[in-house]
């Protein structure tokens, strides 16, 4: 019996969200009395691997092949799978990002495992093994418990800690069966958005709305972004207007994020966007309307006019950091 936890690479560098989904698995390990397992395909780095016990992994199954560099969702279910039936594992974990929300699904109807996807909590295996979830956009909770057999778990990213340990874990290579016939999708091509930070990874997220009236004043959101080390995101009708790509839409139909520190800037707070952000820790609102719903979800609230406000702040920012 063990935990088994998918841990997602990119370019050979193992994911935050996996690292998180690694020190919850051996949390969760503990608590079964077990050891955590972590699972990495395609190339990395064998010293990065062993490191992986400084998060709690005892063991790493590393499976190497150079076929399962890109995710194919399939291919890395039918790997996921042999792995779980190799380790007996009994909990499945994986980061509730894009690798996990397409497998996790697959994997539990091919193991026939109950999923609890985007859990906010660890399980509570006093009555059952319920796990908490939100719901409705955010505005209720669900406490769920897994009665399968197997159970598999995507946590929300930046929601629970990394681990800070010392320890090694073993590598060990994984070779399933699998052949080219497996492989339904081919990458043809990876753009990669060179040195931007990826918005599901991000401690902090600078965002603009409709406020900011054009693509031409999104220097002073680039400008706080970089001071802050943030990312940057927008509301939905910037990107539909095309002032942003739709890659940095957060919202209902967005990318859903949770970083640190979420400051929004002339965005005026609708429902749809907050479904987006309202699991950020701390939200500054920056809008010259003070009845702007936003500020009801807001930490911290500057009624102003953003062309003065943000460049004042990015100064303040810059000067705090020398
Ligand atoms: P606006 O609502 O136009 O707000 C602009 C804000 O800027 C106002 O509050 C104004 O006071 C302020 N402002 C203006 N000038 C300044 C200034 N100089 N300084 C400071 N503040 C200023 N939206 C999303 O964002 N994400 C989604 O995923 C999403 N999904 C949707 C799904 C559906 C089915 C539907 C119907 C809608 C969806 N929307 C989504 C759209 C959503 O309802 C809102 O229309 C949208 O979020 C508004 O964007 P905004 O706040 O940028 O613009």
């Amino acid at each position: 019996m063990s935990v088994l936890i998918f841990a997602d690479q990119a370019e050979g560098k193992i994911k935050k969200a996996a690292l998180e989904a690694i020190s919850y698995g051996a949390k969760v390990a503990a608590q079964l009395g077990t050891t955590a397992t972590a699972l990495v395909l395609g190339a990395a780095d064998q010293a990065e691997l062993a490191a992986l016990g400084n998060y709690g992994a005892t063991k790493v199954l590393h499976a190497a092949d150079a076929r399962l560099h890109e995710v194919e969702t399939t291919v890395y279910t039918k790997v996921a799978a042999a792995a779980a039936e190799q380790e007996n594992a009994v909990v499945i974990i994986f980061p509730h990002n894009f690798d996990g929300k397409a497998i996790a699904p697959r994997l539990s109807a091919r193991l026939k495992a109950g999923l609890v996807a985007g859990a906010i909590s660890y399980p509570d295996t006093s009555n059952g093994f319920v796990v908490k979830k939100s719901v409705f956009s955010g505005k209720a909770f669900a406490n769920v418990n897994i009665t399968s057999e197997k159970k598999i778990i995507s946590i929300i990213p930046n929601t629970f800690p990394v681990a800070t340990g010392n320890g090694t874990a073993a590598v060990e290579a994984f070779s399933p069966a699998i052949n080219d016939a497996d492989f339904k999708v081919k990458v043809v091509q990876t753009n990669t958005l060179s040195g931007e930070i990826p918005l599901t990874e991000a401690e902090i997220i600078v965002s603009g709305g409709r406020g900011l009236k054009g693509p031409e004043n999104w220097g002073i959101v680039e400008n706080l972004a970089h001071a802050l080390g943030a990312a940057t995101a927008s509301s939905r009708p910037v990107a539909d207007a095309g002032w942003r790509p739709h890659h940095e839409h957060v919202g209902q139909t967005g990318l859903t994020v949770r970083p640190n520190l979420y400051i929004a800037i002339g965005i005026s707070g609708a429902i749809q966007h907050l479904a987006g952000v309202n699991g950020s820790k701390v939200i500054v609102v920056i809008n010259k309307d003070p009845e702007a719903p936003f500020f009801k979800a807001a930490d911290y609230g500057i009624v102003g006019d953003a062309f003065e406000v943000v460049p004042k702040l990015t100064e303040a920012v810059k000067k705090y950091k020398g």
